[in-house]
């Protein structure tokens, strides 16, 4: 690599699962870092496992992606479509004598296995056929292909964020590159394709460290330039346990669904596990311009529910009125009986600037803002129903011809609210309440004259006559 290669990641998910936030991240630094550099973020479809990937998945993982704004820079790769290629390397390394045919059959690698584990060694190829002559094949066994690893010396990785690692050769054994069905092994695919795909910087979760010494194997043979590589720590739960589906190891999607923000779930994962100064809240160009390995933390991060909702509300605070009505209206929506039209439309609208200051979630958003949307006759809540005594009816019977009179502008409500309170020897909040439970049927809602204004002057003074007549 000289100075000018190009940087090139790659984000390398298998389709097996969901696209949850450890992976998120891993697209994430990969993102940054290219962006940093000025370099490409690729992704690559590991889906060699036919029998676990699925097409669904891929597509889960492709949305989740796109949701998250970490769309790749050139066409997905799709693993499964390379396997000539896999097996073509495979067979280079062969004529090289970099690897060698083993006709060891299935019964003989497990009494090998079944051996190693009795004494107590960990279960490893003997290398019989290492040296041995292929002619002395048995009739009718179909050999696998094994690399022709190095037994002496160590192999090291320079890694960009956990330092020198190293192993002892004589630790690893001749792993099978290309299986005796001729379908390649999973570690040397990804060498070939990260190879062919001239990525630079291998960014991915500290779960792989221990395949990186047979891949830097499978490179040497090759003669190949090896990328750099980069593992980080992988995300726990809260409680310390790896991340499950208790932990929220659910799709990223299902953030979505919960009403968090992409910029807020990317900021969250950015700040776990890498730090700048005392920055909090980062935004994509920020990111980018500040994202470094070395930033990059070498202990486990642990997911925190209550912090991420704390980011997702500053984020939500700073986020366009238009886009979030436009969330808003779409949940609503899905609330069975509630009719989203153009009048629906324009009061989330108009309120959407106080209603955003209240919310943490994009779910919490559309539960404020329902009550612009429900049709006659409200449901009030139990508190709700405490303030609308037979008193607060008749406080709001009176009220209602002085709101009438007004504009119906914030100021021209606020104006007449404030001098019917002093009128009638009321503190504000005695008016502004049960006015709020008899528009809202809730006691908690924006300031009272934006969520009047917002309701306009027809609605309001209807929802108002519905619990001062009858
Ligand atoms: N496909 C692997 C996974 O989903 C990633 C392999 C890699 O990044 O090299 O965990």
């Amino acid at each position: 690599m000289t100075a000018e290669t190009p940087i090139r990641t790659r984000f390398a998910p298998s389709p097996t699962g969901l696209l949850h936030i450890g992976g998120a991240r891993t697209a994430l630094f990969n993102y940054l870092f290219a962006r940093h550099h000025g370099g490409s973020f690729l992704l690559r479809i590991e889906d060699t496992d036919r029998a676990r990937s699925t097409p669904e998945a891929t597509e889960v993982i492709l949305k989740g992606l796109d949701w998250l704004g970490l769309n790749p820079d050139e066409p997905p790769v799709y693993q499964s479509a390379r396997e000539a290629r896999h097996a073509e390397v495979a067979r280079q390394l062969l004529e090289q004598g970099r690897a060698y045919r083993c006709f060891a059959t299935k019964a003989e690698l497990d009494q090998m296995r079944a051996e190693a584990i009795a004494a107590g060694r960990p279960p490893r190829y003997d290398g019989r056929w290492r040296d041995r002559d292929p002619g002395e094949a048995p009739p009718g066994v179909k050999p696998s292909i094994r690399l022709r690893a190095p037994q002496e010396g160590v192999t090291e990785v320079e890694d960009l964020v956990q330092g020198t690692v190293r192993v002892a050769n004589a630790e690893l054994d001749d792993m099978i590159i290309l299986r005796s069905d001729g379908t390649p092994t999973y570690l040397h695919a990804v060498v070939v394709d990260d190879h062919d795909m001239g990525i630079t910087h291998v960014i991915r979760g500290d779960d792989h460290l221990t395949n990186t010494f047979r891949q830097v194997q499978i490179y040497n043979a090759m003669g190949w330039e090896k990328p750099r590589f980069a593992h980080i720590p992988l995300i726990h739960g809260a409680d310390g346990a790896k991340l499950s589906k208790r932990h929220g190891a659910v799709s990223v999607l299902e953030f979505e669904r919960e009403g968090f923000l992409p910029e807020a779930l990317c900021n969250y994962l950015l700040r776990l596990g890498w730090g700048h100064g005392d920055a909090e809240i980062l935004s994509r160009e920020q990111a980018i311009e500040l994202f470094d390995l070395g930033g990059v933390g070498r202990a486990a991060s642990r997911m925190d529910y209550a912090k991420l909702t704390h980011l997702n509300g500053v984020w939500l605070r700073q986020a366009d009125d238009t886009r979030l009505a436009r969330d808003v209206l779409r949940r609503l929506a899905e609330e069975p009986g509630l009719v989203i039209d153009d009048t629906v439309e324009a009061r989330v609208s108009l309120l959407m600037p106080a209603l955003k200051e209240r919310a943490k979630t994009l779910v919490e958003l559309a539960a404020s803002a329902g009550f612009l949307a429900r049709p006659q006759p409200l449901t009030f809540d139990t508190k709700a129903q405490l303030l609308l005594t037979p008193e607060a009816r008749t406080m709001l019977a009176s009220l209602a011809p002085r709101l009438e009179a007004t504009d119906f502008s914030v100021a021209g409500i606020d104006a007449a609210l404030r001098a019917f309170a002093e009128e009638t020897s009321r503190k504000l909040g005695q008016v502004a309440q049960p006015l709020r439970a008899a528009l809202t049927g809730t006691t908690t809602s924006p300031p009272i004259d934006a969520t009047l204004a917002a309701l306009g002057r027809t609605e309001s003074l209807a929802r108002i006559r519905a619990v001062t007549t009858g």
